[in-house]
């Protein structure tokens, strides 16, 4: 693919756009490729000799710019829809979406929870975690999906999450997705919900009654999550692309808390 920076020129809009010439095909990079047809808005189409890929051989780009960008991702976890960002950023949706899936990608799977080391014996006897279940909709409510959330009840930082149906097999799944020396020492509060029992450990597992709840901090963490996460998931997607915006926009919620924590 060439770049052709020299026509590099900013739109009436504000956004920069670049005129991107290809002379290759870009899955298999082949230069066998003939002409085929012409788009919806009649630019001539190809189609490559080799593997049957059809693409436009001239096309503008936009840039968007790396402030945009991370002011992007800072707003892809306030309330705001993504048609919202859209305006108020002025890139287009199929860019943004395109945008979303790479920021999801690109998430560490530790959320960014701080680390407890061994020589922090004294915090380890001490660790608490709070442990809860809650019911999201993708689309529709045949779509149920239980989001499981392990908190640490000091840091406040979200330790592991899991996104499935409400069974003992996915009490286990976030189990094992939680940290290991929260495993070994923590001690953990849940409601009475029966799966938890056969997962955590009974010696340091709590089960108590919702209302006597040693601390409301999952409730609302939950709350939050629910209000910020909801309106990431678009209309218009198959099920599948949905459920997993619906689990990269909770991991990036997770992600940005625990950072907002750690900085606290
Ligand atoms: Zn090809």
């Amino acid at each position: 693919m060439l770049l052709l920076t020299k026509n590099t020129y900013q739109e009436a809009g504000g956004q920069q756009k670049t005129m991107v010439i290809r002379d290759v095909c870009p899955r298999c990079q082949s230069s066998k490729y003939k002409k085929n047809g012409h788009i919806h808005n009649g630019k001539q189409n190809h189609r490559c000799q080799d593997c049957g890929r059809q693409f436009v051989a001239c096309f503008e780009q936009s840039l968007i710019s790396d402030n945009t960008r991370a002011l992007i991702e800072r707003l892809l976890v306030e309330r705001i829809s993504l048609r919202g960002i859209c305006r108020a950023v002025g890139v287009n949706l199929k860019w943004l979406l395109s945008f979303l899936v790479q920021c999801f990608e690109a998430l560490p799977d530790h959320l960014h929870v701080q680390s407890i080391t061994c020589q922090q014996d004294v915090l380890i006897q001490r660790l608490e975690v709070e442990a809860d279940e809650m019911a999201s909709f993708v689309e529709k409510k045949v779509h149920k999906q239980w989001i499981w959330i392990a908190l640490d009840a000091k840091s406040r930082q979200v330790i592991a999450f899991h996104v499935g149906d409400r069974s003992r097999k996915s009490a286990k799944r976030l189990w094992v997705k939680i940290p290991e020396a929260y495993r070994q020492h923590a001690t953990f509060y849940t409601d009475q919900y029966v799966v938890y029992q056969g997962v955590i450990p009974a010696v340091r597992h709590r089960a108590i009654h919702k209302l006597a709840r040693k601390t409301n901090h999952i409730e609302r963490f939950n709350n939050t999550l629910r209000q910020r996460v909801s309106r990431l998931v678009r209309e218009g997607l198959s099920f599948s692309k949905k459920l997993a915006h619906h689990i990269g926009a909770i991991k990036l919620f997770i992600c940005h808390y625990n950072l907002m924590r750690a900085a606290a």
